[in-house]
Parts: C-alpha cells; sequence; structure tokens
C-alpha cells in the first residue's frame, strides 16, 4: 500500500498554469505588460455598478439569465444558445472534457493558449501540434494534425501568444474541411481588438452547424479580468454539454452585475480598441526600426505583439533590460519561444519607454 494519495499519471503531468509576473527577481513591483490585461482599467459604469447588489449573503442567478440576454441582445444570438462561465477558461475546460477523453486527441497549433495542453491532460486526452506557418497557425496544417481519433480542434482567434488572425474564408475552410463529429472551437478572446468589419464567422457557424463553439470574455477589452466573467455559444446541445459541467452558481453576483455594465457601456469598449490599435501601430514601427538589429514583431491584431529576437540581442537579456526599467513582459521558452517576448501594450508613455530601452539594447550591442 502506497503511504499517501498517489495522482493520477494524467494528473501529473500536468504544469500548473503560469500566470504573467508583475514583480522582478529582487521583490520590487513592476509594471504589469504580462497578462495582456486592459491599461485603461473598466468603465466607470463597473465600478458603480460593483458598489450596488444584493449583497453577498445570498446566491447569484445560477443561470445569468440577465446577462445572457445582454450578450444576447448585443450579438443577435438566442439566450438560450449563450452559457456564461468564471472567465471563458472554464467553458474551454467543459468543451474539451465534454468530447474527449482518454485515447481521443485534441488538436491545436504548435503555439497556442498555454491553458490548452493543461485541460487536455486534465481529461486524460493526448494534445496533437498542429505545425505553424513562420509561428502563424495554419489552416492546412491544424487540418493535417486530424486523425480519426481527433475529437476536438481548439483555435484562438487572434491567437495568444502569436497575433496573428485568420480571417473568415480560413475559417470556413477549415470547419469546412472537418468530419462532422469533430468539434471546432473558435477561442476569439481578443475579437474586441478587431477592427470594424473584420469578423472570423465564428458566430455564424455556431448558430448554423452542431460542432462549432465560439468562445468570449470580458478579461481583455472589456477590462474585468478579475471578476471572470467569459461566455460560450452554440448548437444547444453543445450549450448543455457545458451547462452541465460547468459550476452551480459559477459567475458570481458582481461578476454578472459588472459584465453588465462593461456591456453596456460599447463606447468603453471601443475607445480601448482605438487606443490599443494606435498604440500597437507605433510600437510596431519603432521595432521595424530595430529590424537590423534581428528584432521583428510578429503581426497583431490583439493588445500585444510578439517580438522575436533574431540578431546579437538576445530576448533573456531584453526580458532583463525591460524588467530593469520597471516593466514585466511574457517570456515563453517553456511554450517553445525562448528566442521571443510577448509584450501586452499598455500606454503610450510605457510602450515608448520600451523602444527605448530596446534601442538602447540593439545600439550596444552592435
Ligand atoms: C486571456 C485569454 C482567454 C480568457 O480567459 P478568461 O478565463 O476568460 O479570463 C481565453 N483565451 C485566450 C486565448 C486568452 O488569451
Amino acid at each position: 500500500m502506497a503511504d499517501k494519495p498517489i495522482m493520477k499519471p494524467w494528473i501529473e503531468q500536468i504544469h500548473a498554469y503560469v500566470p504573467g509576473k508583475s514583480k522582478a527577481a529582487d521583490g520590487r513591483p513592476l509594471a504589469k505588460l504580462s497578462a495582456n490585461e486592459n491599461p485603461l482599467g473598466c468603465s466607470p459604469d463597473v465600478l458603480e455598478a460593483l458598489a450596488t447588489g444584493h449583497g453577498p449573503h445570498l446566491y447569484p442567478d445560477p443561470d445569468a439569465r440577465e446577462l445572457r440576454q445582454a450578450i444576447g441582445a448585443a450579438h443577435g444570438i438566442d439566450p438560450a444558445c449563450i452559457v456564461c462561465g468564471t472567465g471563458s477558461g472554464e467553458l474551454l475546460h467543459g468543451a474539451v472534457q465534454a468530447f474527449a477523453g482518454p485515447g481521443d486527441e485534441v488538436v491545436f497549433p504548435r503555439f497556442s493558449f498555454s491553458l490548452y495542453p493543461l485541460l487536455v491532460h486534465k481529461v486524460g486526452a493526448d494534445v496533437v501540434l498542429a505545425q505553424d506557418n513562420d509561428y502563424a497557425p495554419d489552416v492546412d496544417r491544424i487540418l493535417a494534425a486530424v486523425t480519426p481519433r481527433t475529437r476536438v480542434v481548439l483555435v484562438d482567434n487572434p491567437n495568444n501568444p502569436i497575433g496573428t488572425w485568420l480571417p473568415q474564408d480560413e475559417i470556413a475552410r477549415l470547419h469546412a474541411a472537418l468530419p462532422r463529429d469533430v468539434l471546432l472551437v473558435v477561442d476569439q478572446a481578443y475579437a474586441e481588438y478587431l477592427e470594424e468589419g473584420e469578423d472570423d464567422g465564428g458566430f455564424a457557424l455556431a448558430a448554423a452547424h452542431d460542432n462549432v463553439l465560439v468562445t468570449r470574455t470580458f478579461s481583455k477589452a472589456f477590462g474585468i479580468a478579475g471578476e471572470r466573467v467569459g461566455w460560450a455559444t452554440g448548437a444547444p446541445h453543445l450549450v448543455d454539454a457545458l451547462n452541465r459541467l460547468r459550476g452551480a452558481f459559477n459567475v458570481t453576483e458582481s461578476g454578472q452585475k459588472a459584465a453588465m455594465a462593461a456591456l453596456g457601456d460599447p463606447e468603453f469598449v471601443a475607445r480601448s480598441r482605438d487606443a490599443n490599435n494606435a498604440v500597437r501601430a507605433r510600437f510596431v514601427g519603432q521595432l521595424e526600426a530595430l529590424g537590423n538589429h534581428g528584432l521583428r514583431a510578429l503581426p497583431s491584431k490583439a493588445n500585444f505583439v510578439l517580438v522575436l529576437f533574431e540578431g546579437a540581442v538576445r530576448a533573456p537579456q531584453a526580458l532583463d533590460a525591460i524588467a530593469e526599467g520597471g516593466f514585466a513582459v511574457r517570456h515563453l521558452p517553456g511554450q517553445g519561444l525562448p528566442e521571443a517576448l510577448r509584450i501586452t501594450i499598455g500606454t503610450q508613455e510605457q510602450m515608448d519607454t520600451i523602444a527605448t530601452i530596446l534601442r538602447g539594447l540593439c545600439e550596444a550591442g552592435a
């Protein structure tokens, strides 16, 4: 007999999710540009809504009815086809858990949201990584990774940590080529940062087919990551599966209130998007000016940029210099990206400071 409880082998291989850092090695606080949070905070309406409420002694609405109605109204989706989660993370877990298990395969692009391998291992299924195309997700390579054992395909679009985006025709092509019993999950965590008119068609596919689930979050452009609210939409039997698996009171009272207030202020989201995209373009321009030193920003549609260090200045050295300057950014060697840093788009002042630090490093190394 073992002398202590023995963890299941498929749980043993899980590496706990590694959150973005906010402190230097010596404990000094750093400005956190490592978790893709909104530098503008959240809508003032959210703060106001959080000050009201029916009190912490009562359970929240277990079905988040009002919130689902508000989401449905905002997107033209039947609230019965919407399920809310403790962040979209809970719903991504549910999607994998409901449709994949031991012996099954879950396919996603080689560079994807770091949560994905964790939730596949959690259910004892096998991770199958689709090859990238210069780091970016590639539909033909995703399809090439699909086998008869594939049960779920996960695509974060825009992709985290790469930042690239597959347009509507590519997502449609991916869906059309997948067997009908394979679930396609389109994780649209960064969709609010797309320009007006840019749409990968996920909602339309989810409304028309039995095997497409789209997830969204309030954690990024809406700026309420701490409240942990996300949602998913898909065919009734997909929503039913997620409702069976989610926690009974999975979205807190304050989370439901905050999300409704956030939805009610689209102007804040538009302002967040416009500020992000302008600052991102300026920062990318500053990086392009360092191209002759081997710095390369991958094209981003999100609120971060993946910067490759392919010259004399290496990523760990840049990470240290940026931390020295007071900022935490993301180095992801554990995700197969030792030569890159993922930098969240902060304020223009913050990004100008980082660009200056990088230019200093390049010039010193040249
Ligand atoms: C941040 C992020 C999410 C959101 O997670 P929440 O649990 O909703 O906070 C989902 N998918 C991707 C790709 C992300 O980067």
